[in-house]
């Protein structure tokens, strides 16, 4: 409805444009409409999703005070003929950006809670840039020597609020978390605002800014795209908490970090060749904080390729690449110390049952529950991992024969102790068969060590399940543990 009433409200206002002065008042009337639609939209909006109050009440706060700032300012014009700069009008319009930009935020931070440094940086390396193009282009310009300070603040501080909604609005999108509609809708406002503040302030440099010129349009679709984002049905999804903690680096996000990156330098080359004047200390700053910012998210990709590389997914146990490279060194590592060393091997008991019964999903509950119980009954040093499916391996460096059993017999129990809830009113019993294999004294090699334990699970599994059992070179003797249990 809100997108609906913008070409009417539009054709309306360019209409009085052309009565002239006489409509004045009219004119205002419904230039200022977009502004307050927005803060009563908003405040519907704060009405109908309670959780969303504080982000809409800010963006309610905001659009009302550019309102309020919009109708001070005609009202100046019509009673004394002209407006002086910067006049109380300016306290409304260099207010509201801080209050958008909070509201902002506090969405942030309820999609990504945790702090987010992959898309902070992101968000930096958009706004370092828009800062330079900013500072280079509209705030050097705008600076006028001999005006009073008032002014020389007051003119600053409009692009010093363009670039905070740049800062935000760009972690706002760039972060990770749903993209229902209303993001659409927030990135638009976004994207009008400024290109529209922007053009403004280029027009004013030039000296070829009217007022009631296109920008007006611009200015109040802004206003209208976004009361249509609050009062979009899907707003509710665009705070809930995101799933990942950062964002994928995608081919488009890395062109885009690309394109924002290398603004600065092409800007400082364009102005070189076209024998301008550039701040090149300012510029050469800049680019030495891009070339950190984007070594710094090179760091974080790295880093978190390795993790991934070491890491199961579902259980955050080590994986079967890092067991296998930690198996082989803890073997070296024994054979060269002289120091005992033993392997577990586990697998879960008639875990298609699980899978049957509870679905694929409960199967993942099972699995990752498993795991967290395995780590708990570990020694610090040991190395658990999700070896396959629904098998582990335990590493036990130091451990002779004698203390794997003790450590595996505890794993086992600790495993089998509690149901484990697999929905929220189904509760079940778990039980795992442990083979337990010592490293060999002699002609001791992963592999082998391997196959040894393997057996030895082989033979818990035959004796019965829920049990321990051991080989001892080779000889696979099934300690028999409890009797296993029944479903
Ligand atoms: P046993 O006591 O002999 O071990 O019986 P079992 O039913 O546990 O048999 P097996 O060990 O062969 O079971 C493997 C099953 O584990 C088959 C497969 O569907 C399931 N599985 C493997 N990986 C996953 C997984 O990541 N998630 C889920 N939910 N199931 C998995
Ligand atoms: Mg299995
Ligand atoms: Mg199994």
């Amino acid at each position: 409805m809100c997108l609906a009433a913008l070409p009417m409200v539009v054709g309306v206002y360019y209409a009085l444009l052309q009565v002239g002065d006489s409509v004045a008042g009219l004119q205002v009337a419904v230039y200022v409409s977009a502004n307050v639609m927005l803060a009563v939209c908003c405040l519907v909006a704060a009405r109908r999703h309670r959780s969303l109050s504080t982000v809409l009440l800010l963006i309610s706060a905001s659009a009302f005070l550019s309102g309020a700032a919009d109708v001070v300012f005609y009202f100046l014009a019509l009673v004394n003929g002209t407006v002086a700069y910067p006049s109380v009008a300016d306290i409304g319009y260099v207010a509201a950006y801080p209050l958008m930009a909070a509201a902002m935020l506090a969405l942030v931070r309820k999609r990504t809670p945790e702090w987010d440094g992959a898309s902070t940086i992101d968000a930096a390396i958009v706004a370092v840039s828009a800062g330079y193009l900013t500072y280079e282009f509209v705030i050097t310009p705008s600076i006028d020597v001999t005006a009073n300070n008032i002014a020389n603040l007051v003119s600053v501080a409009y692009p010093i609020g363009d670039l905070m909604l740049i800062a935000v609005g760009a972690r706002l999108l760039l972060g990770a978390g749903p993209r229902p509609v209303p993001l659409a809708f927030f990135g638009g406002y976004l994207a009008l605002v400024l290109f529209a503040d922007t053009t403004y302030s280029i027009q004013s440099l030039n000296g070829t800014y009217e007022a009631g010129n296109l920008l007006d349009a611009i200015w109040m679709a802004s206003g209208f795209l976004l009361a249509a984002g609050v009062l979009h049905p899907a707003l509710p999804k665009m705070a809930e908490r995101s799933s990942t903690r950062s964002p994928d680096a995608t081919m488009s996000r890395l062109a885009l970090l690309a394109a924002a990156a290398s603004i600065a330098p092409t800007s400082l080359i364009v102005q070189l060749m076209r024998d301008r004047e550039p701040h090149i200390l300012i510029a050469a700053t800049i680019c030495n904080v891009l070339f950190w910012l984007v070594i710094a998210r090179m760091a974080g990709l790295v880093s978190a390729q390795r993790h991934a590389a070491i890491t199961d997914g579902l259980t955050g146990l080590r994986s079967r690449r890092f067991f296998d490279q930690a198996l082989l060194n803890e073997t070296i590592r024994a054979v060269r110390s002289g120091n005992p060393m033993s392997l577990l091997l586990l697998d879960i008991d008639h875990f298609k049952k699980v899978n049957d019964t509870f679905g694929h999903d409960g199967g993942d509950r099972v699995l990752v529950e498993v795991a967290h119980r395995l780590s708990r009954f570990v020694r610090p040093g040991d190395i658990v991992s999700r070896y396959g499916g629904e098998e582990f391996a335990i590493l036990l460096p130091g451990a002779d024969i004698t203390q794997a059993q003790e450590i595996a017999e505890r794993v086992r129990q600790g495993v089998a102790a509690a149901p484990i809830a697999v929905t929220k009113s189904s509760l079940y019993h778990v039980t795992v068969s442990i083979g337990v294999a010592p490293m060999p004294a002699r002609d001791a090699d992963p592999t082998s060590l391997i196959i040894f334990a393997d057996r030895a699970l082989y033979a818990a599994k035959n004796a019965g399940r829920n049990r321990v059992a051991c080989t001892d070179s080779g000889l696979v003797k099934a300690s028999l543990a409890e009797s296993p249990v029944t479903y």
